[in-house]
């Protein structure tokens, strides 16, 4: 594992050009297609390593915002407290997702507790707008984005490593007491498409380009995003994040 900040400077190299050959595309290029095909699978595993996956239900009613485990409740398609139908999206993103935006989503925890996370993959639908830069909607919803680097995570599927982003975040929060606290996380993410696969989404701007011109296609990307607490006074969230992507990344890979 280590970092690499040269690289995202050379994806913004590539993307300007990119993007530049898209531009032109617009103009000459008409007709490009949206395929159903996907890099990977819309489904978290049971079990990831020594973690144990939950459903988390979220309720539609913005002032509800009834939140539970699946396993808490015994219908697990009504909201309890006010009736509403239950569904793995919240509020904030059943209204800005397009409705043919997929997801995923389960808590992982392990038997001695620590280390929980919250994984979620979002697929995007016909519109492609579904996948935002994350910076945009962490910056906007109160999180200081305190460090930002890729990390490069071994794995036993294949050769190459896994890069992931990771963003070191924190947040002001009033704490139990009332007093004022610091909230300490992190938020880790790459994107995968039909063959492709990076952390950057400037790089994922720019394959999509190229695929719009070079094949005329416009896959279906999927954002995958892994959140939990971090200690601020080290980097042992790293590890953590390495020994949980590299077992949750052989579970994602679409059947060929
Ligand atoms: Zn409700």
């Amino acid at each position: 594992m280590g970092t690499n900040s040269n690289k995202i400077f050379l994806a913004r190299i590539f993307v300007i050009a990119a993007l530049g050959v898209a531009a032109w595309a617009m103009v000459c290029k008409t007709g490009v297609d949206n395929t159903d095909e996907a890099g990977i699978v819309l489904h978290l595993p049971e079990q990831v390593g020594v973690w144990q996956g939950m459903d988390l239900l979220f309720c539609p009613n913005r002032d509800c915002g009834g939140q539970y485990f699946s396993a808490q409740l015994e219908d697990p398609t009504v909201c309890p407290r006010c009736g509403g139908r239950l569904g793995n999206m919240n509020w904030a993103e059943r209204s800005m997702l397009p409705a043919d935006t997929g997801m995923a989503r389960k808590f992982y925890v392990r038997g001695d507790g620590r280390d929980p996370v919250h994984a979620t993959i979002v697929l995007s639908g016909d519109d492609r707008s579904s996948i935002h830069r994350p910076q945009v909607c962490m910056t906007a919803a109160g999180h200081e984005i305190v460090s930002e680097r890729i990390i490069r995570i071994p794995l036993a599927t294949r050769e190459q490593p896994l890069e992931v982003m990771v963003m070191d975040m924190s947040r002001s929060v009033t704490g139990e007491d009332g007093a004022p606290a610091v909230n300490t996380i992190y938020y880790a993410y790459w994107f995968v498409g039909k063959n492709r696969e990076t952390a950057s989404h400037l790089v994922r701007m720019a394959y999509m380009a190229y695929d719009r011109v070079r094949f005329g296609v416009s896959h279906r990307w999927a954002y995958i995003a892994l959140s939990g607490g971090r200690d601020p006074r080290n980097d042992d969230h790293l590890q953590m994040i390495a020994d949980f992507a590299s077992r949750l990344h052989p579970a994602l890979l679409a059947p060929n």
